[in-house]
C-alpha cells in the first residue's frame, strides 16, 4: 500500500488540491519530509530534481500559516528567477483552497518598487533570490518579525552562485525562534556547514530514487512544426527505446495514421480507439501489461480507465483543448512511484494548450531540447524498430473452466513445454480466456506446444496474438 496524503497529517483541503492537481500518492521526499515540517520541526532534505520538493515544503507551511494575519509569516529563497516564479505558481496553487493567500515574488532583474508596494500591501509568503531580498531588508521594504518559516530550496546552487553571503545577511534578520529548511540535491561539506549554522536538531531525509539521471518525475514540452510532428514523435521514443509508452492523440484517425507509420516501420505499436470491440479492446490491454506490444496509440475515449503499474512514459503527440484531460492522462505514468515521464508535442510558446495546461496545474512544463544529431528520420525510425520482448498468446480457457495461473506455466515448463520459468511472462486468466506472455521468439513454438498438449487434463485452443 503506498502511503496517502491523508496519512501524513494534512488537512483535507490540502490532501483534495493534491488529487485535484492528480497527485495520486506522495512522493518519496513528500511522505519522509510532511510530517516533521508539519509539526515545525527544522528539515534538511536532499533529493533529486523532480521528486516534489516543492510541495514538500509548501504544504506544510501553508497549513502553519495563519490566513487571517496579513503578516509575512515564510519565506522561500532560490538561486533564479526562474526557479523564485514556478515555486510561487506552485505555492499558489497547493495554496488555493486558502482565501485571500498572497504570495509575493522578491527577485532582481525589475524594478523594485511593485515588489515594495505588493508587500506595503501586505502578504503572508514571499518567494525570491537572496540578493533582492536582502535588499529589501536593508531598505526596511521586508517586514520580518513574524517570519515562522525559512526554505532554502536549492541550497547548493545557491552556493554555486555565490549567494551564500546573502543568505548569511538576510537569516541573521530573522527571528531566532524559526523553522529552517534546506533543501538541496547534493550535501557537500558548505551545505553542512550551512545546516548547522542556520538550523537546531534538524530532522535529515534523503531519498534515492530510480538512479536514472533524468528527474524522476517530469513533465516535459517539445516544440515541433506541425508537419514535422511525427518525427517529433519518433525522437522522442528514442529517448527511451527499451520502456513503454502511451501515446495520446486527440482524434481517431491520428490514432489510426500515427499506428500505421510505426507499425509500417517495425515498431512495437497499437492502436485503441473507440472502433475497437472490448474483447479486442481487453486484448490491446493485455498484451501492453505483458510487454507483447510496447506503444499503445490511444483516444481519449478508448483511453479511459486504462490501468497500467509502471509506464513509464506518457506522450500527448495532441494536446487536449481541456486540460483537465491532460491531467487525466498523465495520471497514467507511474508517477507517485517516481518514475513517470510526460512529453507533450506542442507548436511552440504560442500554442495556447500549453498555456492553459500551464495555469490549470500550476507550473510549467519543461521544455525538452531533442537531440540534434545527423541522423535522419529514417535512421531514427529503425532505432526503436524491432519486436517487442514478449509475445501474447490467447487460450480458449478460463477460470470458469477452472484454468489457473499455475496450470499454464506448468503446461509450457518442464518436459511439456519446454520453456524454462524465466521465458514465461505475465499471465492474465479471465472468465473464459486467458493470455500468457512468452519470449518472443519461442512464442510460435509455445503455442503449438500447447495446442498439441492439455492443461488441467484438458484441450484448449492456443492462438498467437499480435506481431
Ligand atoms: P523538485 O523541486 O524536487 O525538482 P518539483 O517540486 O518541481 O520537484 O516537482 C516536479 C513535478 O512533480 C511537478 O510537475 C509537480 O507538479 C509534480 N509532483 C509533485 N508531487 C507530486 C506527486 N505527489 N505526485 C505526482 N506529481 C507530483
Ligand atoms: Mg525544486
Amino acid at each position: 500500500m503506498p502511503i496517502s496524503f491523508d496519512s501524513l497529517g494534512l488537512d483535507s483541503e490540502l490532501v483534495r488540491v493534491t488529487q485535484e492537481l492528480g497527485y495520486r500518492a506522495p512522493t518519496e521526499i513528500q511522505a519522509a519530509a510532511i510530517p516533521p515540517l508539519l509539526s515545525g520541526l527544522d528539515l534538511i532534505g536532499k533529493s533529486k530534481t523532480g521528486s516534489g520538493k516543492t510541495a514538500a515544503f509548501a504544504l506544510p507551511m501553508l497549513q502553519r500559516l495563519d490566513i487571517g494575519r496579513r503578516e509575512l509569516q515564510g519565506l522561500v529563497l532560490c538561486p533564479t528567477r526562474e526557479l523564485s516564479a514556478q515555486v510561487r505558481r506552485d505555492i499558489r496553487t497547493l495554496g488555493r483552497s486558502l482565501p485571500g493567500l498572497t504570495v509575493v515574488e522578491l527577485v532582481g532583474g525589475q524594478p523594485a518598487k511593485g515588489q515594495r508596494e505588493a508587500l506595503a500591501r501586505g502578504a503572508h509568503l514571499a518567494v525570491g533570490t537572496p540578493g533582492r531580498v536582502m535588499d529589501l531588508l536593508g531598505s526596511g521594504a521586508l517586514q520580518t518579525g513574524a517570519v515562522a518559516t525559512l526554505v532554502l530550496d536549492e541550497a547548493d546552487r545557491m552556493l554555486d552562485m555565490g549567494f551564500g553571503p546573502d543568505v548569511a545577511t538576510v537569516v541573521r534578520r530573522l527571528p531566532a525562534e524559526r523553522q529552517t529548511v534546506l533543501f538541496s540535491a547534493t550535501l557537500p561539506d558548505e551545505i553542512e556547514r550551512m545546516a548547522s549554522a542556520y538550523q537546531r536538531d534538524a530532522v535529515r531525509v534523503s531519498t534515492e530514487t530510480t538512479g536514472a539521471s533524468a528527474p524522476a518525475i517530469g513533465e516535459w514540452k517539445v516544440y515541433t512544426p506541425p508537419d514535422e510532428r511525427f518525427d517529433a514523435l519518433v525522437r522522442v521514443l528514442a529517448t527511451r527505446a527499451h520502456e513503454s509508452a502511451i501515446i495520446f492523440c486527440n482524434y481517431k484517425a491520428s490514432v489510426q495514421q500515427v499506428t500505421d507509420r510505426l507499425q509500417a516501420a517495425g515498431v512495437s505499436a497499437d492502436r485503441l480507439d473507440g472502433s475497437l470491440d472490448q474483447f479486442h479492446r481487453d486484448q490491446v490491454l493485455s498484451r501492453f501489461r505483458g510487454e507483447s506490444v510496447r506503444r499503445l496509440v490511444a483516444t481519449d475515449v478508448a483511453g479511459r480507465g486504462i490501468d497500467v503499474e509502471g509506464l513509464d512514459l506518457v506522450i500527448n503527440y495532441e494536446l487536449p483543448q481541456q486540460p483537465e484531460i491532460y491531467v487525466h492522462r498523465i495520471g497514467r505514468t507511474g508517477r507517485a512511484e517516481a518514475s513517470g515521464q510526460a512529453v507533450s508535442l506542442a507548436v511552440g510558446p504560442q500554442d495556447a494548450r500549453v498555456a492553459s495546461v500551464e495555469a490549470l496545474t500550476g507550473s510549467s512544463l519543461t521544455e525538452l531540447r531533442l537531440d540534434d544529431s545527423e541522423q535522419t528520420h529514417r535512421q531514427r525510425l529503425a532505432a526503436i524498430a524491432g519486436p517487442a520482448p514478449m509475445r501474447s498468446i490467447l487460450i480458449s480457457g478460463g477460470r470458469k473452466d477452472k484454468v489457473r495461473p499455475g496450470d499454464i506455466v506448468g503446461a509450457l515448463t518442464g518436459d511439456a513445454g519446454g520453456l524454462s520459468g524465466d521465458e514465461v511472462g505475465k499471465i492474465e486468466v479471465q472468465d473464459r480466456l486467458s493470455y500468457v506472455a512468452v519470449r518472443h521468439h519461442l512464442a510460435p513454438m509455445a503455442a503449438e506446444r500447447l495446442n498439441q498438449g492439455r492443461i488441467k487434463g484438458k484441450r484448449f485452443r492456443a492462438t498467437l496474438v499480435g506481431r
